[in-house]
């Protein structure tokens, strides 16, 4: 049975090859006679997972020595509340870029914690240009999205910020699909549920001397430095998310990296992005064409009513998973590095055959 094409933001798709591997290993792994989630996680059988889990994030992301790889359990907005814990050290104000969704929650729960100074404030269409971003010198740490999964916004390159202020991105949506300078960052983490793996991860990519800056009183498993420290075992671990990212990693260097995937993503993107422009009277994109998200492509129908109509038809032809976010409507198709190049060129015909049907 052929497999529908899957376009959800998050869960989303996992390669066909990491599902089989998963299954074949799944009640005996490499004849330990249990699975991976049966494991002692300090088993020399877990600890090889970890190791290379933690390896191939190096070559592939180029990581320097200069940062640590971490990887912490509690899913994506766990890292809200993680980085101001973690990296106002003595300081009391962090700046936040707020772009769309994601940005803004974690400048609220930073609001918990900081005096936040917000730089730019966006409504999730376009980014801003680099003289708009008010950066003081004297923040803690720059916040901001990489990509917004709920508007489809991307940054095509990271903001320009003071040198003495480390900057922070939230990649959970673009993360492994384009080549990053790690060098540029203070901290990098994403969630592993779009892009690399399965939902309850976060990997957290810091510069070392970052680490050992949260108050006594952040709880202990909220502390990147005990995650540093007990090289990631500072208790039983998401032992099943480790496993999935670490097939994820192996099957994104065997299909040939970063520029690979990055590839991959403009040429299912753009095929998506022609077809909505090339039927203006039926399509509405409403983000700046500069800005356009390589992973999460969003638009509307002109007439609203046929909303419904193109997620239920799209269902019927093996395109499932394209309405829009709760909080947003319309639709939005997720192209994360496990979609395969026809989904995106099914989709686009199928964008294409919708507006002719439905014409008026
Ligand atoms: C999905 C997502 C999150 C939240 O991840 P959870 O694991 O659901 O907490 C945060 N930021 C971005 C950019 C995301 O795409």
């Amino acid at each position: 049975m052929k497999r529908p094409y899957n376009f959800s933001a998050g869960p989303s798709m996992l390669p066909e090859p990491v599902l089989e591997r998963i299954r074949a290993e799944l009640t005996d792994y490499r004849g330990l006679g249990c699975s991976v989630m049966e494991l002692n996680h300090r088993s020399d059988a877990f600890d090889a997972i970890l190791h290379a889990l933690e390896a191939r994030i190096r070559r592939l992301l180029k990581v320097p020595e200069s940062h640590a790889v971490l990887f912490c359990p509690g899913g994506g907005r766990m890292q809200f509340s993680m980085v101001p814990m973690n990296l106002l050290g003595a300081g009391v104000s962090a700046t936040y870029v707020v772009t769309g969704t994601w940005s803004k929650g974690a400048a609220n729960e930073a609001m918990r914690f900081a005096r936040v100074h917000v730089a730019y404030h966006g409504n999730g269409t376009k980014l801003p240009e680099e003289e708009m971003l008010d950066l003081p010198e004297d923040a803690s740490y720059v916040y901001y999205c990489d990509n917004e999964t709920v508007h489809g916004i991307e940054f095509p390159e990271p903001p320009r910020v003071p040198s003495r202020v480390p900057l922070v991105s939230d990649m959970s949506s673009n993360f492994m699909s384009r080549p990053v300078d790690v060098s540029r960052f203070g901290l990098i983490w994403a969630g592993t549920q779009k892009n690399f793996g399965i939902a309850g991860l976060s990997v957290v990519i810091v510069r070392k001397d970052l680490l050992g800056l949260a108050s006594p009183e952040v709880p202990t498993m909220l502390n990147y430095d005990v995650y540093a420290r007990t090289g990631n075992l500072p208790n039983t671990p998401p032992v099943f998310q480790i496993y999935v990212a670490g097939l994820m990693a192996e099957w994104i260097e065997a299909e040939g990296g970063l520029d690979v995937m990055n590839a991959r993503s403009i040429e299912r993107s753009s095929m998506v992005y022609e077809a909505l422009d090339a039927c203006p009277a039926m399509y509405l994109t409403k983000v700046d064409p500069k800005t356009r998200s390589r992973m999460n492509v969003t638009f509307r129908l002109r007439d609203e009513s046929l909303t419904d109509v193109f997620v239920r038809e799209a269902e019927e032809a093996g395109l499932i998973n394209l309405a829009g976010h709760r909080t947003v409507g319309g639709i939005r198709a997720s192209l994360y590095n496990a979609m395969p190049i026809e989904g995106a060129a099914e989709l686009a015909s199928f964008i294409r055959t919708f507006a002719l049907r439905h014409a008026v």
